[in-house]
């Protein structure tokens, strides 16, 4: 769905990632039990601009945390490629550029209750050799507290003294400790109240600006998407299955997926508005169906929906969807408005 650009930072080809579960239960004396497999991710193309933030959203199974994992180092492609520019740059001698963190939905995990704030914030540091002497190492990690909103003086207290909100800013912290230039954001505001959750977003676009951070950002909640994203991909059982600007997706969204994601986030300020959740469930990834794996839930899905994986339409430079049907598909939602859909 992507072509790789002079400003791509990371650029990901056929992504494929499978799970070997072992075997099934054998059957038969005469022949070896068949090997069980879990592909969780299933051919995906993306590239991520320097600077911006790339999201992933679907529906939980659907194989985005396999994807950060995956960028992240965690686990490798069972098949096709991920590529940084800075690896490039490594190979000419340009080290600098060498960052990649993490930060993960729960900020209680993600912080040793046992350790003073200064300490977990310190850690990458250590691992990474880069600290100086034990005052330098202080002073910088009370000022990357401040720029979180927080105290240098909170450097001695434990995580059991803060709110959720808190821990995660404190998380930031120590994900920027070691000045990275790519954030893999797994859901870190999902486990945060509401209220707290666009502070913590607002921050997270704060300090992009500052420090011209790179985010992949993965969630399941359109409205926190729309909140912080530049470029959306909508991934449904291992696919990438609609592409675009933040804009062009919510504004006019193709693929029938991503418009009842759109539809079911609910609307505050018209509560007349009955949302319902999306009917029918995802299919197993252990066991996907032919053809386009949202046809089950489709209202438009027609025979070859069910046979013949679907073919990538581009809709613009910049907005591609997966569908045998896009622009019937289309023809139709413009018109029913979206408020109506569900
Ligand atoms: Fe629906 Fe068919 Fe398009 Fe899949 S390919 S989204 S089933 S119309």
């Amino acid at each position: 769905m992507s072509e790789s650009s002079a400003h791509d930072i990371v650029t990901v080809r056929d992504l494929h990632i499978r799970f070997n579960l072992g075997r099934e239960k054998k059957t038969s004396l005469f022949r070896p039990a068949a090997k069980k497999e879990l592909h969780a991710v299933r051919g995906i193309n993306l590239n991520i601009r320097q600077g911006e933030t790339f999201s992933i959203v679907g529906e939980s199974g659907c194989g985005k945390s396999t994807v950060a994992r995956a960028l992240a180092g965690v686990y490798k492609p069972s098949d096709g490629e991920i590529q940084f520019a800075w690896q490039d740059s490594a190979a000419q001698g340009n080290r600098e550029q060498n960052g990649t963190q993490m930060i993960f939905q729960d900020p209680y995990a993600s912080l040793n209750p046992r350790w003073r704030i200064g300490r977990s914030i310190a850690e990458p540091l250590m691992l990474a050799k880069k600290i100086g002497n034990s005052r330098q190492a202080r002073q910088y990690c009370g000022e990357l507290l401040e720029q979180v909103g927080l105290s240098a003086r909170d450097l001695d207290k434990f995580p059991h003294e803060f709110s959720g909100g808190q821990r995660q800013r404190i998380s930031i912290a120590r994900a920027l400790a070691t000045q990275p230039s790519f954030l893999i954001c797994d859901e870190p505001t999902s486990a945060l109240d509401v209220s707290v959750q666009a502070q913590v977003l607002n921050l997270m676009r704060k300090l992009q600006r500052e420090h011209g951070l790179t985010y992949f950002f993965i969630s399941h909640n359109m409205a926190v998407i729309s909140h912080i994203s530049d470029r959306v991909g909508v991934m449904y059982l291992g696919r990438i299955v609609e592409q675009g600007s933040v804009e062009e997706i919510f504004a006019r969204p193709a693929h029938p997926y991503t418009r009842l994601l759109i539809a079911a986030i609910p609307q505050f300020d018209n509560p007349d508005v009955i949302r319902e959740p999306i009917r029918g469930e995802a299919p197993s990834p252990l066991a996907p169906p032919p053809g386009c794996a949202f046809a089950p839930r489709c209202p438009y899905a027609k025979e070859r929906c069910h046979q013949t994986m679907p073919p990538t339409h581009s809709l613009s430079d910049h907005h591609q969807i997966e569908c045998h049907f896009p622009y019937e598909v289309m023809a139709h939602h413009d018109s029913i408005p979206l408020a109506q859909v569900s």
